[in-house]
């Protein structure tokens, strides 16, 4: 199911008394989330995450904007009405129910539209024997109806096919009559004529409906002469509530657990036990609110994993919020960085990682986080403090910039083939961790504590001063008022 959120926008109203302000939580959001995709909404506390994803949900109301799901504008519709299955960081089971319980909650008030039996087929005769001894109250049902509208037209038939067990063909028929004659005299005499017709064989019946231009209500369809199945909505019966508890439970595989009760569970089986009960109803749209904050890292990892195998094994259209950026760009197909209510930038994670689009974006992606220094465009040319980093024709406009150095974006030694685009740190910690070496250095142009690099363990480096070449792909230049990025 494709999602499309269009304009939206939610003001939660201040109090002027209290000296509140209004507050924009969300802010003209527009995007389009695909068939299938599981698109991550990730941002800092307050951004707005929670509050997009609610009105998804329909749980809160937009004070503007639309939201599409497919072709269908949803906007308006209750939680109920959306099809959807949420997930709250929160998953809060029922105690007091076994785990199949659990999973099998949803589905037992859940109505659906499917095809019943009528509860008894009966043939012509005794058909004819109905409308004879009923006939009054036949024509009541049809006169206090208006036909004007489908609906009440379906409502009719179904109260005649109920009451009477009339075939649904008869009693479509005869409001058919209805719609022509809306007085009882003038009625009765179809009445009788509907007995007349019922006395004829099944073909002449067929004829004489044609001849009134009957046809047949989509709801209701033949099976064969005899048999009748009127779709409309009903619950599940015991089997069908099984076989997508079932299921569901192999699917988030929590099927060894079902008659244990959550307190019997690791954190992790509860939210697999959560995330099924949101499948179960098999929801257009799964949406996940923090679905893993409450688990230790262990378990983090390993229920992302789970979320993400879950996700594309039943293909549904996926929104989940996180403001940890790692478990992000983990887990999404895209993401949507948002900024006190605003799209930042939305692309593929390792897009947004490689291009980001501003500071913002910039410092909000990656581990260790990206190391922003104060620096300036003079002549083509950017620096650092006295250094000069690198130089391009793009650079056209002297300015103050920040400059943002990925910490894998650092070569030393040997790979330094220009000495005169360099920066020179002071080096005052080494670890070595296997194959990579982690780098904490120190520069009076660094906005903030310690710079962080990662870098291979082969290169030579040494406590104290080191000259560092910056790889272009790892060097970001954001504009000193602005913060968007400038592109050189
Ligand atoms: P977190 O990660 O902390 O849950 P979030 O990004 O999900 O944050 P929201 O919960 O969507 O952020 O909140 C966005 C903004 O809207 C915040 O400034 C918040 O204070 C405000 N807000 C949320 N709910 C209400 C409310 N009912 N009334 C007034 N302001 C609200």
């Amino acid at each position: 199911m494709e999602i499309k959120l269009k304009h939206l926008t939610k003001v939660f109203p201040g109090n002027a008394k209290k000296n509140i302000p209004d507050t924009t939580a969300v802010n003209d959001l527009n995007i389009d989330i695909k068939d299938g995709e599981l698109l991550g909404l990730l941002g800092p506390s307050g951004c707005g995450k929670s509050t997009t994803l609610y009105m998804i949900a329909g749980l809160k109301s937009p004070t503007d904007g639309e939201i599409w799901f497919g072709d269908e504008d949803v906007t308006h519709l209750t939680p109920e009405k959306r099809g959807i299955g949420l997930v709250f960081q929160n998953y809060a089971l029922y105690p007091h129910m076994t785990v199949y319980d659990n999973v099998k909650f949803p589905l037992t008030n859940l109505r659906v539209e499917g095809p019943k039996k009528a509860t008894k087929i009966i043939d012509n005769l005794e058909i004819i024997d109905l409308i004879k001894n009923h006939s009054k109250e036949i024509i009541d049902i049809i006169l206090s109806s208006t036909y004007k509208n489908k609906l009440s037209k379906d409502a009719s038939a179904r109260k005649l096919v109920y009451k009477y067990h009339i075939v649904t063909s008869q009693a479509v028929r005869l409001f058919k009559l209805g719609l022509q004659y809306k007085k009882e005299e003038e009625l009765n005499p179809y009445i009788e004529q509907v007995i007349n017709d019922l006395t004829l064989n099944n073909q002449k019946i067929e004829e004489q409906i044609n001849k009134f231009g009957y046809t047949l209500n989509e709801k209701y369809e033949y099976v064969d002469k005899d048999d009748v199945v009127v779709n409309q909505k009903r619950k599940l019966t015991k089997d069908e509530i099984d076989a997508l508890v079932q299921e569901t439970s192999r699917l988030v595989q929590i099927n060894e657990y079902l008659t244990r009760k959550p307190n019997e569970l690791s954190g992790g089986q509860q939210q697999r036990v959560a995330i099924a009960r949101a499948l179960v109803k098999k929801p257009r749209v799964l949406l996940l609110d923090e679905p893993l904050s409450n688990l230790d890292a262990r378990l983090r990892l390993q229920t992302r994993e789970e979320i993400k195998r879950i996700q594309k094994e039943t293909g549904i259209t996926t929104i989940f919020v996180t403001h940890d950026q790692e478990e992000a760009m983990s887990i999404s197909d895209s993401i949507v960085v948002m900024k006190d209510g605003l799209e930042m930038q939305k692309d593929h994670p390792q897009e947004v990682y490689n291009n980001p689009k501003n500071l913002f974006v910039a410092k909000f992606l990656g581990t260790p986080p990206i190391n922003v220094f104060n620096g300036y465009i003079k002549n083509n040319s950017l620096y650092i403090g006295e250094e000069k980093i690198l130089t391009s024709d793009k650079l056209t406009e002297d300015k103050e910039v920040y400059i943002g150095i990925r910490p894998e974006g650092f070569s030393t030694g040997e790979y330094v083939k220009d000495n005169s685009k360099v920066l020179t740190l002071n080096v005052a910690q080494i670890v070595t961790m296997g194959r990579d070496m982690s780098l904490v250095c120190k520069h009076d142009k660094f906005i903030g504590e310690d710079i962080k690099i990662i870098i291979d363990s082969d290169i030579k480096v040494t406590i104290g001063e080191n000259k560092f070449a910056i790889k272009p792909n790892k060097i970001f230049i954001f504009d000193g008022k602005t913060e968007e990025r400038i592109y050189f």
